[in-house]
């Protein structure tokens, strides 16, 4: 059985027309002499790591970014040749597989990079320096370390600077006052650089649409990639419109009456108060659809309804406004007619960010993946090797 079907009633669509146009879109803002590192840790934060990718790489992103060694393989697996980035820390003894591989990796530290070389065995490694200009993540903090970093890449002809950068903090809020502390620190201790002949690059998504004077000439473009805003705050700020690409949809599976009185789901917490109906949805909280969201709304027939009870691992229950048919379309994340229930939407139910919704529903739930509205690809990770 290979992944590209399913049977369980419950799937997310992936729009990749709606991701090539916020790539499109972010190309033209930051203009052609800015590459566009497009990064897709995390299952592209969600939402299919070699689809987003191939998807960016075709729109015109320059290289790929991940957040450790086994994403990056992941997508070498999946048959992308790429250049990809390694945003995290790589153990020292895995750097021949990053050169043989040809990945790049991230230097945040000259202890790293010393311990690094010997498991090079001559090996090419690809690197970009790391500066910590206040995200107090990983990085170099001081221009003494910069110049000895440099004069360790000097000494080894097998290592290759390829690029520096940093992280912004707060490029998402309002008060630039950080932000503009950060970006002093990291220009001040990248003066000695060859800055001509390296990839520089400070901004994701949030400075990258707001602020001209960080660009450098890269780009890593995230969150805004798959239509989402960087923060609530930024929504008014944004030079383009972003088009979400992340659905989420079940089908009612049983459908009955139930009698006033009568109560639904763990702990009884819903009791019916008047003869209704009620809809059952295979979809429960190891979907991720999580246990917080019980009594949050989803869309049927275009109208939103209230679900009733607690959510359970795999199942959960709504109200029906009258005996509707097994097998109608239930709207978790999307638009049905003119309703639309957004990430951000869920993302304020649970007092969280957007970036966590897509992230947080399961690989359990098959990913459908549509071009221009029809079907392209299917990965249901249950049914495949990959
Ligand atoms: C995740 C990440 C990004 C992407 O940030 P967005 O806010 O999603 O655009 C960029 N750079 C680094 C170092 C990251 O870890």
């Amino acid at each position: 059985m290979i992944g590209n079907s399913f049977y369980r009633d419950t799937w997310a669509e992936i729009d990749l027309s709606a991701i090539e146009e916020n790539i499109l879109s972010m190309k033209h803002h930051i203009g052609s002499s800015v590459d566009l590192i497009a990064v897709v840790k995390a299952n592209a934060y969600g939402h299919g790591d070699a689809q987003v990718a191939n998807t960016a790489l075709s729109a015109g992103a320059a290289m790929l970014a991940v957040a450790f060694l086994d994403e990056a393989l992941a997508l070498r697996n999946q048959g992308i040749t790429a250049p990809i980035l390694i945003l995290g820390a790589v153990p020292p003894e895995a750097v021949k597989t990053c050169a043989d591989q040809k990945l790049t990796v991230t230097a945040y530290s000259n202890e790293w990079l010393n311990a690094a070389v010997p498991y090079l065995e001559g090996a090419t490694l690809l690197f970009h320096m790391k500066i910590d200009s206040g995200m107090g993540r990983i990085g170099l903090k001081t221009e003494n370390e910069v110049l000895e970093m440099t004069r360790l890449a000097n000494s080894h002809e097998n290592l290759h600077l390829k690029g520096v950068y940093t992280h912004f903090a707060t490029a998402d809020e309002l008060d630039t006052a950080y932000f503009q502390k950060q970006l002093t620190c990291f220009k001040t201790l990248i003066r000695s650089l060859p800055l001509d002949d390296i990839l520089v690059h400070s901004s994701n998504s949030a400075a990258g649409l707001r602020h001209k004077d960080s660009l450098f000439n890269a780009v890593r473009f995230g969150i805004s990639m798959y239509g989402l805003s960087p923060s609530e705050e930024m929504k008014s700020l944004l030079p383009f419109p972003l088009r979400q690409a992340f659905t989420l949809h079940t089908k009612l599976v049983h459908v009955k009456k139930i009698a006033k009185g009568e109560s639904v789901s763990y702990g009884a917490t819903y009791t019916a108060k008047q003869d209704e109906w009620l809809g059952t949805m295979p979809i429960g909280y190891a979907d991720g659809w999580l246990r917080k969201l019980s009594g949050s709304e989803v869309l049927i027939d275009g109208i939103r309804q209230k679900t009733a009870g607690r959510i359970c691992m795999d199942q959960m229950m709504v109200t029906l406004p009258e005996a509707l048919p097994v097998g109608t379309k239930v709207t978790l994340i999307g638009t049905q007619g003119d309703e639309m229930i957004t990430i951000d939407e869920i993302a304020s139910r649970l007092d969280t960010i957007n970036y966590e919704i897509p992230c947080t529903i399961t690989s359990r739930v098959p990913r459908m993946f549509l071009k221009n509205g029809s079907i392209m690809e299917i990965r249901n990770s249950l049914l495949s090797d990959v």
